[in-house]
């Protein structure tokens, strides 16, 4: 039979899709399933951008999108780096994609040369790893252990780099943790990066509104204007807007990279769907306020959540400062057996006794590279999460 390529060999479906797959199917088994397992915000988009992207249509924006983008937005894109992040760019400097996802797929494809190395500080957002490998690039782990906050020091940046480095990949706020770094922490890797001249920084800052505790964000271009040519900022609305469906992310960077990824979308996608530009248009001008009180409920939910996890024996919880995930350690449950008399030998075998038990689905940190964990993303409602609590606080009271 006709062959696929021999890329797709080693490529497993990831865990966080994985879980997923299995919780719709006991949901359509008729079982009570919640699921924290997917990054996805339970908010509904803001009425302003579904009316910036309806009017569009309705005027005629429905033809094929400039590549790049359309000018409305990478203004308004323009003018958020600069007020928000203060970063300059200029126009030509900037570009729309298809979410985040496809400006990382853009930026690796157009420079990763076969066995390239790119520094990926472990616990991470799986298509990091995964996309890497697909571009024929080979991803460096560095584990960001929970005493360090699941920051990655200068020392650890400064041994994981080779002559093979191309990309540094930060990701502050963090998908699986929750970790903000630090102007501090941020000032110390760009010591090490000024030195290494060959290496690309990937600044994926998706999560930046959702931070809390009065924890600040910082765009590592701005910290550091001497890097800021080999620095790519990479935000989106997925997030701060509530608008995963609609696939708009987008990124700063020097024109010569942003020509390259241009090359590549141009003979793939065509850009980004022209309804969705005018719908993110209208969420970066006119949002502000939903931004600010879908944080505040994330925040409060995140509080419920961190009390209700460190009161469960054998869990220990770390406090985390941003996005809307918590990732808390389950060490002391290792070895034990469910009610069930499922064994639990490691955070996969959790998560799994947990979906078929309780039904309720979570991610095993081995996922993202760090065990034993779970990740828990709590953009859910307050009464689905407090339900969840409780599925799992008596899961854990039941292990012997
Ligand atoms: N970057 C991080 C760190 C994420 O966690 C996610 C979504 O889970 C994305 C990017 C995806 O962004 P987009 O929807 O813009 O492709």
């Amino acid at each position: 039979e006709p062959a696929l390529a021999s890329r797709m060999s080693g490529f497993e479906t990831p865990a966080t899709i994985a879980m997923s797959m299995r919780a719709r199917v006991l949901k359509a088994e008729g079982k009570n399933v919640i699921s924290l397992a997917l990054g996805q915000p339970d908010f509904l988009t803001p009425k302003i951008a579904i009316e910036g992207g309806y009017q569009a249509a309705l005027e005629g924006k429905t033809k094929y999108p400039p590549i790049d983008g359309f000018l409305s937005l990478k203004k308004a894109i323009q003018k958020k780096f600069k007020e928000e992040n203060g970063v300059d760019y200029a126009l030509d400097e900037i570009m729309v994609a298809n979410g985040v996802k496809q400006i990382l797929f853009n930026a690796l494809m157009a420079t990763l040369d076969p066995e390239d190395e790119v520094i990926i500080p472990a616990p991470y957002w799986t298509s990091y790893p995964i996309m890497v490998r697909f571009l024929g690039g080979n991803p460096v782990h560095v584990v960001c252990p929970e005493k360090d906050n699941f920051v990655l020091k200068a020392r650890q940046l400064k041994a994981a780099i080779t002559p093979k480095t191309k990309w540094l990949i930060l990701n502050s706020p963090s998908n699986p943790t929750g970790a903000v770094w630090t102007k501090e922490d941020l000032l110390a890797l760009v010591e090490v990066l000024r030195i290494n001249p060959q290496i690309w920084i990937f600044s994926d800052e998706i999560y930046e509104h959702l931070i809390f505790d009065g924890q600040r964000h910082h765009s590592l271009a701005a910290l550091a204007p001497e890097l800021k040519d080999r620095i790519l900022t990479v935000n989106g609305v997925s997030k701060t807007f509530a608008m995963p469906g609609w696939r708009i992310g987008y990124a700063g960077g020097v024109k010569r990279l942003i020509r390259a990824m241009l090359k590549i979308q141009s003979n793939s996608t065509s850009g980004a769907c022209s309804v969705s530009q005018a719908a993110a248009t209208a969420a970066l001008q006119y949002a502000q306020k939903e931004v600010e009180s879908m944080k505040l409920a994330y925040d409060r939910r995140r509080k419920k959540m961190t009390a209700a996890f460190s009161a469960m024996n054998g869990i220990s919880c770390n406090i985390p400062q941003g996005a809307f995930y918590i990732y808390p350690g389950i060490a002391g449950c290792i070895g034990k057996k469910t009610a069930q008399g499922r064994l639990i030998a490691n955070d996969q075998d959790f998560a799994e006794a947990l979906l078929e038990e309780t039904y309720v689905a979570v991610v095993p940190g081995s996922a993202f590279g760090l065990s034993p964990y779970l990740r828990i993303a709590y953009a859910a409602d307050d009464v689905v999460l407090e339900e969840a609590c409780q599925r799992i606080s008596q899961f854990v009271q039941e292990l012997s």
